[in-house]
Formats: structure tokens, C-alpha cells, sequence
């Protein structure tokens, strides 16, 4: 780690507050007291007290303070301060009106052990939201339990697993093989391998799609339990053969999951369970309202066939005339997969979200998220390679190809665009792509940012073809340059000592 300069000027190489501080410097005096001075030993224990003095804490002015951790506020990017090209993350800006509606105090305060005629309100979003999301998906079959799209999917391959052994008895362990294809989501063989079954690596095409003769091979090999396919794939790009896929596999016994992170490409135009998918989880926090990446809890819904609701996780939510009950009654669930009824806060922003956009308003929301996708893909195909033709859905993946002749990479091209005021893109991921460069601007981007941000990276190129060392050496605005990522993680400073300001003054 190289710390270039630790000066007091009010930019991102200001020093710590331990750096500023100066001895005798105080923010705030007591008056002197005019009652008697209380025994102090008759209040707080000797063994309670502190017997040091209060050594290492910065003695700071009160304008000190402030405007210090003020001006740091505003370092982090945030998704109010900018555009997030991050891909395969959707981190779309969540409006301020569903965060309203989440803090409603009828919503927060109420108790997850709260009797059912106490909770009408909630069951009714829940169950609102449940009837909205199978009819944006075309499937019968709703559980809100899981708490992350991972966690979606496990509960969606333990729904085909649980199938498979009702269906076909003892020979249900002669399926156990899931096919996933190379460019998937690493999730997705986790998943597989958590509810039993062993992965099958399926090719993609030139084109970056799954190819078709490899799929019909790995089916006729026998075993196989089921496919999971992302769609829109993770290079952004659409299974223009989903139809078939979905047949080939039904042909073989299995069934079809669909990784369904990337909805926001289809949401109002195009539906799974119309595709013939079986199951599929949706990311709330990537598709409807929750950023993802917030740091906060996520909900990773999981949604099925008619012939698959059965296996569900309880509680599921019955309507009894204009009640709403739970009903734990379902001998052939696959059990509880989260507790109580997952993370209720993204259930309500999902709900304000789809009914303040209506249906005509998610279908434009996803088609300015393809736009938007597009043309950005087509105004950087000039300046980057990109390994895929087709025009992308969502997000578009180029490589760094053109740029690494030069000696400048992927990653030097993510922190460079740090100096340009950006958050950089995702790297390195989708791993079939060398030096990938996965960038998705979401609907919630206007024209103006997507100029900017092509701008950025058309002048990033042309540094990395006339001065490469520039590229490779950032960022240069940040307090810190490149960090030793692995030993910041495996041996993070979490901690100021007095010393270690010598030792930073010397770096
Ligand atoms: C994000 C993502 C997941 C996992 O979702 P989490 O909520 O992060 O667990 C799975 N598949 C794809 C394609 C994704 O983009």
C-alpha cells in the first residue's frame, strides 16, 4: 500500500482525525461547577474506573470534527452521488418514495410473533405481492421466504429435488446430474451442490449463448435432473432458444430453473412460465427497488409451477373470504428456509415499486434498461473489443483486448475511471470472457450520464494507447493508490496506533 501524501488540505488526502490532532486542543469546556465536587468513590466501583489517561483520543477543536467527518461523508460513492455501471448487479436507485413507504410506522413496529388478526396488513402485502410477482413471471407458485437470490435458488432446486423423489421413488437417485452452463452466476453450482446433485459444464456458443448439440449430448449421457440457465445471460445476452431448451430438457425427465437476477430485461415484456421454465428465484433487491450491493438484508423470492407449489417452504399465505391466515398443512414442503417470513422491509419497497410504476410503467422501466444497455454498447464498440456481436439486453461485457497490447488491463481501466468520478464497472466476471468488462446502466440512467460515462471511458482508451503508464498507475485523486487487496483482507489495521504515524510518514 502506498500512502502518496498526508497533508490538511480539504481533499481525499486529508489526514486522520489522530493526525490532526494537536495537544491541549480542546472542543468543549465545562463551566466550573458551583455545587460541591460529589465523592466519586461512592458512585462508580475502584475497580470500574479507569486509572490511564484517556491517551491516543485526538484533541480536536468541536469545527474540527465536523468539518473532518463532513468531508469524509462525501468521499464514499453512493448511488445519490452517481451512476453504478456495475453489471450483474442491476443496483438500480431505489426511489425515496418506497423508502417512505417501508418506514410506515403500522409496518415497522409490528411484531413478527404478532397474532394473525393483529397482522391482516402485512399478510395482505404479502400476499398482494405474491399475486403481482406470478403474474410478472407467468408461474403459479410463490414463496417470499428466501433472503438472497442464493438462497432463492437453493430453495428452488430442493423444490426439483423434493419432485424428483415423490415423482420417481428409489430411481430418483439415478438423476442427480444439474446442467449449468460455463458463464454462469457462481451461485448456481454452489446451489446445485448444497441440494445433492452434481454439475455438468455446458458450453456456449460463439455467439455466447448455450449451445444446443452440446445440451441434447449432455442429455442423452441420462441422469439428468434439471438445467438452471440464467436468461438474459450473464454476458447480457438473451437464450433466443429457450423454447427448445426448455423442451430438450423436459424430453430427458428434468426440469428447467431459471436464475432470474437479471428480470429487470424482461419484466412487462416477456414471462418465464410462458417459456416453460419450472422454477425460478427473483432478486428484490436487483429487480424491484432495493439496490443490491446496499449492505442491507435482500429477498431472493422463489417461484414455480402449479405441479411444483406443493414443496413450497411453509408458512404459505391462504386468503379465507377477506382473511388472511398461515397454513402450515402441507405434508410434502421442503420446510422453513428462513425465519418467520424473510425480510418484510424489501417486500414492501418491491410492492410500492410495482404499483407506482403500474404495468405499462415496469415494461418502459425495462425497455430504458435495454436502451440504455445498447447504446452504450454500440457508442464503445469503436474503442473496446467486444466479444460478443449480438446486441446485449441489460448489460453489455467488452474485454480489455485492445487496451492489454499496451500493457494496460481490466482492473487499471476500473481505477482509472475512479479519477474520472465514477464507480467502476464489474471485472473480471463473467469468467468466459479474459479481462472482462461488465457494465450495466440500469433504466434509472438519463442520456446526459451515459455520454459522460462514454466519454470517460473514450478518453481512458486513448491514455492507455498514448500514455499507458498513466492508466496503470491509478488512481491518482484517492488518499491511497492501489491496495494490497489480499493482505488488507487477511490482515485488515482496524486500528490507529501513535506510531504508526512515523511509520506512515516514511511510506
Ligand atoms: C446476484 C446474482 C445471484 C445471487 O444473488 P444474491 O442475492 O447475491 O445471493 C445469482 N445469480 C445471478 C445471475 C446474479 O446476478
Amino acid at each position: 500500500m502506498s500512502i502518496k501524501k498526508v497533508t490538511q488540505h480539504p481533499s481525499q488526502n486529508e489526514a486522520l482525525i489522530f493526525e490532526r490532532s494537536q495537544t491541549g486542543r480542546v472542543g468543549y469546556k465545562l463551566p466550573k461547577l458551583d455545587v460541591d465536587e460529589t465523592n466519586i468513590d461512592s458512585i462508580i466501583p475502584a475497580e470500574l474506573r479507569r486509572t490511564d489517561d484517556l491517551d491516543g483520543v485526538p484533541e480536536v477543536s468541536e469545527v474540527d470534527v465536523i468539518r473532518h467527518f463532513t468531508r469524509i461523508s462525501t468521499w464514499n460513492y453512493s448511488i445519490d452521488m452517481g451512476m453504478y455501471p456495475l453489471g450483474s448487479c442491476t443496483m438500480k436507485y431505489n426511489s425515496r418514495l418506497n423508502e417512505k413507504v417501508a418506514r410506515i410506522g403500522g409496518f415497522t413496529n409490528l411484531h413478527p410473533l404478532a397474532p394473525e388478526e393483529e397482522s391482516q396488513g402485512a399478510l395482505e402485502l404479502i400476499w398482494e405481492l405474491q399475486n403481482d410477482l406470478c403474474e410478472i413471471t407467468g408461474l403459479a407458485g410463490i414463496s417470499l421466504q428466501p433472503a438472497a437470490g442464493a438462497q432463492g435458488e437453493m430453495t428452488g432446486v430442493m423444490l426439483i429435488r423434493a419432485f424428483l423423489d415423490k415423482r420417481d421413488g428409489e430411481a430418483s437417485k439415478d438423476r442427480r446430474v444439474m446442467l449449468i452452463p460455463d458463464s454462469a452466476h457462481g451461485t448456481n453450482p454452489a446451489s446445485a451442490a448444497l441440494a445433492g446433485f452434481t454439475v455438468k459444464t455446458i458450453r456456449s456458443t460463439e455467439e455466447g449463448i448455450t449451445d444446443l448439440e452440446h445440451l441434447q449430448q449432455l442429455c442423452d449421457q441420462g441422469g439428468v435432473a434439471g438445467l438452471m440457465l440464467t436468461n438474459p445471460n450473464t454476458v447480457g445476452i438473451f437464450e433466443k432458444n429457450i423454447k427448445q431448451i426448455c423442451e430438450i430438457i423436459h424430453a430427458a425427465g428434468g426440469l428447467v430453473y431459471m436464475d432470474g437476477a437479471n428480470m429487470n430485461a424482461l419484466v412487462g415484456v416477456a414471462r418465464p412460465g410462458d417459456m416453460g421454465v419450472d422454477v425460478i428465484h427473483l432478486n428484490l433487491h436487483k429487480t424491484f427497488s432495493t439496490p443490491h450491493g446496499g449492505g442491507g438484508p435482500g429477498c431472493g423470492p422463489c417461484l414455480c409451477t402449479e405441479e411444483l407449489a406443493k414443496f413450497l417452504p411453509v408458512p404459505h399465505i391462504v386468503k379465507d373470504g377477506d382473511k388472511f391466515r398461515l397454513d402450515y398443512d402441507a405434508p410434502d414442503s421442503i420446510g422453513r428456509v428462513k425465519a418467520f417470513f424473510g425480510n418484510f422491509g424489501m417486500m414492501i419497497r418491491a410492492l410500492s415499486y410495482i404499483y407506482t410504476h403500474g404495468a405499462e410503467g415496469l415494461k418502459e422501466a425495462t425497455e430504458a434498461a435495454v436502451l440504455n444497455a445498447r447504446y452504450l454498447s454500440h457508442q464503445l464498440e469503436s474503442d473496446f473489443d467486444k466479444p460478443y456481436p449480438a446486441d446485449p439486453m441489460h448489460e453489455v461485457v467488452f474485454s480489455h483486448k485492445k487496451q492489454s497490447k499496451k500493457g494496460v488491463h481490466t482492473l487499471d481501466i476500473a481505477k482509472r475511471l475512479i479519477d474520472y468520478g465514477f464507480h467502476p464497472m464489474t471485472i473480471y466476471f463473467p469468467l468466459v470472457v479474459e479481462g472482462a468488462m461488465l457494465i450495466e446502466p440500469t433504466e434509472s440512467v438519463g442520456r446526459a450520464d451515459l455520454d459522460a460515462f462514454i466519454e470517460a471511458m473514450k478518453d481512458i482508451d486513448r491514455e492507455a494507447q498514448e500514455n499507458p503508464q498513466l492508466v496503470i498507475d491509478a488512481p491518482h485523486s484517492t488518499r491511497i493508490g492501489r491496495l494490497d487487496e489480499a493482505a488488507a483482507a487477511r490482515k485488515p489495521v482496524l486500528r490507529w496506533k501513535p506510531d504508526m504515524e512515523a511509520s506512515a510518514k516514511t511510506a
